[in-house]
């Protein structure tokens, strides 16, 4: 193939140019997760997997080249994450993994990217990597804006070096290039690269290394354009946050030595995920040939942008949602972007999707689960790319030339807003119907507190586990059999029965206050729920990416959402029945449920959520009546939803804590509500979880050693509280003389009386030989501290 496209198809119709700002990478099939994890284990060799990843980058950029896209990215692919890309690439490789210049082996690259030795530990949560526990770590990993993808954190030291380690950039242009791909690269942008990762050792700025740092972008920008790019992306997402003016002079110096180093080189400075708001003079005022912002996320920006910014700059329109699998409603779009090129004209456009489509599936035809009116209402990557097509050619030659297409988005615009799949009359009027007094319980927690006492008659310092036990390879082997058909549902049913009672049986036998059942018959906390809910769709591989191999399938949250029946009731009575001591039910709270979904876009993502905390609270409420008398519902990712920008958070915290209150609000004073939460920072949402106001909430501790119980101190948190003992990411376990330490440091801070104790996290992940020994420790320093106190 040496051909070039763009000769290969002579008249291609005019069209504004159309653009993609990154494609997902893993694979249509997830072919790069299989290529890593066998490359991982030694079963392929390096040539194998590097051809793997080039047949996937060759794929993309055919794809995309068919469905006529102009700028077509190259180096938005990695081999695991592409801040960890961005750090290679200019050298920023701590001492530690001992790299002494050249070019960076693979083994370094992994050996960053997941540690040396020992297992990269996965959370119970989603699989959220926390970094491995022998030899060298891994960079810590933390999520990528107000995204569920993971990026590895680059590491700085005082007095930083950079240089151009990794030509990887050039690379990948020059193999486009060489397949008839003229692409316009990717890079994260210098400021967002500092602003990400954190100083090593000492505390600084991290911001004070970017004049070390920008001799290396302009080599790389200067090779790019040697090698015949004209149009360079690069990234600057931190446009949409809060940022001080040091932070925005930095990058009107590093966008003037562009211009001046590189002046014949078109960058297109990026932002997305939000507006760019106050920092909108900052990003006019740069000496750049393009800005693209994001439309999707941030559609009120464009008449400022459009007032302001200068008459040669190209604009991108970020119009096609890269962030949700929603079909765009197309006429709709062209009717606010069709004024834009009547007035900037069509040549110093662009047509964009808002952001990278790394955050949504690859493809829509594989779905053979879901039926066509669904179907028709969704667009993945793939179908995305399609949409960018049709508008360019829309703006160019009228929306005549693509009648058809825009007649059919338009219909299942109509047909989608019209279908009673996803309006159900019911909800609606039971959501108008809410009134304040259903989000309170009906005592303040002393009174509560009191009662509850009374009815579950706990020791002091009470033990407990926040519900998931090992999920070993026999659950897998049953859940899989069960799902292919092979091991029918009596059988499934039975071999559940048994893994839950065997681990009641044995919580009772050790001595544990308060019994969870297991969660054996869950996947997923989300999926569990989600497939039993009406509102919800599940894809087959509507898989994305959530950080280097791991992919997470999100379900899809398409309509007004109801409970047909009871979910877990009958699972936690069975457990309830064989045991004297209290069980804890065990619910996946709204805002969790939300946050880790697809949610439609139609109406307000608190109207969603209050949907979902409506129909989980006539679970607890079933919970109740059928003798439950305590019942956990876990809120792992309300800290994860804060919006980016300082000024959205209270009126976010508010619906979230909100929701979460309907859900918990409609038991009796004796019925005993636990939340949990974990890698959670705790001191910016500590008047939140306050105003959640649930009995009891349990928290990741132990590697802070109780330094996450801070912000519970200054608040004066009144309510009880878990602050977890066990590291359950590690397969170490923990001493009894450990845990009694934590626990001891935790009464320094917190009256004793309200102390719980139990692990930081579900025990999903763990052996049984990990965790019968740990559990058996953490039940003899309860009791130690029992009698201490
Ligand atoms: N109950 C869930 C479990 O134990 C909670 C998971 C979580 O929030 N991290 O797995
Ligand atoms: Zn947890």
């Amino acid at each position: 193939m040496s051909l070039s496209h763009t000769s290969s198809s002579p008249n291609p119709p005019p069209s504004v140019p159309t653009a993609t700002l990154g494609v997902p990478r893993i694979g249509p099939r997830r072919e790069l997760k299989t290529a890593l994890e066998a490359f991982w284990s030694g079963k392929i060799g390096q040539e194998a997997l590097l051809e793997t990843a080039a047949g996937l980058r060759v794929a993309n950029w055919a794809r995309q080249h068919a469905a006529g896209i102009a700028h077509i990215p190259s180096n938005d692919f990695s081999l695991y994450d592409q801040v960890l890309d961005t750090a290679v690439t200019v050298g920023a490789i701590p001492a530690a993994y001992g790299w002494k210049g050249g070019p960076v082996s693979l083994e370094t690259y992994f050996a960053l990217a997941r540690g040396t030795e020992g297992d990269v530990e996965a959370c119970a949560v989603h699989g959220h990597a926390h970094g491995s526990t022998s030899g060298l770590p891994a960079l810590e990993m933390t999520k990528w804006f107000d995204t569920n993808y993971h990026y590895l954190v680059p590491e700085f030291s005082r007095g930083q070096e950079f240089a151009l380690a990794s030509t990887k950039i050039i690379d990948e242009f020059r193999e486009a290039a060489a397949l008839g791909y003229r692409t316009r690269p990717v890079l994260i942008g210098p400021v967002t690269f500092l602003k990400l990762g954190k100083s090593r050792d000492e505390a600084f700025d991290t911001l004070s290394l970017l004049p070390g740092l920008l001799p290396v972008y302009t080599e790389i920008l200067r090779r790019l354009a040697a090698h015949g790019a004209d149009w360079v992306q690069i990234d600057e997402p931190v446009l949409s946050l809060d940022l001080d003016d040091a932070t925005r002079a930095a990058i009107a110096s590093a966008y003037g030595m562009f211009a001046r180093a590189v002046p014949g080189l078109k960058i297109q400075l990026t932002s997305y995920f939000g507006a760019l708001g106050d920092n909108r003079a900052t990003a006019l005022s740069l000496p750049v040939a393009g800005l693209h912002l994001d439309l999707a996320r941030a559609p009120g920006q464009l008449d400022a942008v459009l007032a302001e910014a200068p008459a040669g700059l190209v604009l991108s329109l970020g119009v096609i949602d890269g962030r949700n699998v929603w079909r765009a409603n197309l006429p709709a779009i062209l009717d606010r972007i069709e004024p834009v090129a009547a007035r900037r004209g069509t040549d110093h456009l662009i047509v964009s999707a808002s952001c990278s489509l790394l955050h949504v599936p690859y493809d829509l035809t594989l779905e053979t689960g879901l039926d066509a009116e669904l179907k028709g209402w969704l667009a993945f990557a793939a179908q995305k790319l399609d949409e960018l097509s049709i508008l360019g050619r829309a703006l160019a030659q009228g929306r005549d030339a693509v009648k058809d297409e825009l007649a059919a988005s338009a219909a299942a615009a109509q047909t989608r807003a019209a279908s009673a799949r996803i309006h159900n009359p019911a909800v609606a009027t039971r959501l108008a119907a809410v009134k304040p007094e259903d989000t309170r319980r009906a005592h303040p927690f002393s009174e509560r507190r009191e009662a509850q006492r009374e009815a579950l008659n706990l020791p002091r310092f009470p033990t407990t586990t926040i519900g998931s036990f090992p999920q070993t390879s026999e659950v897998r082997k049953a859940r899989a059999a069960h799902t292919r058909g092979e091991l029918d549902n009596a059988g499934y049913d039975a071999f559940l029965r048994k893994e839950t009672a065997d681990t009641v049986r044995w919580q009772d036998e050790i001595g544990l206050d308060v019994i969870v059942h297991g969660e054996f018959e869950r996947n997923d906390m989300v999926q569990y729920f989600g497939e039993l809910l009406d509102g919800y769709a599940f894809t087959r591989n509507g898989w994305v990416q959530s950080y280097g191999s791991r992919c997470v399938r999100p379900p899809v949250i398409f309509g007004d959402v109801s409970r047909p029946q009871p979910m877990s009731v009958e699972w936690i009575a069975y457990a309830q029945s064989l045991t004297d001591k209290p069980v804890k039910g065990m619910l996946t709270g709204p805002v969790t449920m939300l946050q880790w979904s697809f949610v439609r876009d139609d109406i307000l993502r608190a109207d969603v959520c209050r949907q979902i905390a409506l129909a989980l609270r006539d679970e607890v409420a079933d919970l109740e009546a059928a003798g439950i008398r305590v019942i956990q519902i876990d809120e792992p990712a309300i800290r994860e939803g804060l919006p980016l920008r300082k000024a959205d958070w209270k009126h976010y915290l508010d619906w979230a804590v909100e929701s979460f209150r309907l859900t918990s609000s409609g038991v009796r004073d004796e019925t005993q509500i636990h939340t949990h939460m974990c890698y959670s920072e705790f001191n910016d949402i500590i008047d939140a979880i306050g105003a959640m106001d649930a009995d009891v909430i349990s928290i990741e501790t132990s590697r802070s050693k109780m330094e996450l119980l801070d912000a519970f101190i200054t608040y004066r948190y009144p309510n009880e509280i878990g602050p977890g003992v066990y590291d359950i990411h590690s397969p170490r376990v923990p001493s009894v003389a450990e845990m009694v330490e934590l626990l001891e440091k935790a009464c320094q801070r917190l009256a004793a009386d309200q102390i719980w104790v139990n692990p930081d996290c579900g025990l999903k992940t763990r052996k049984w030989e990990e965790v019968r020994p740990a559990l058996i420790n953490l039940v003899a320093a309860a009791r130690i501290l029992r009698e201490e106190a």
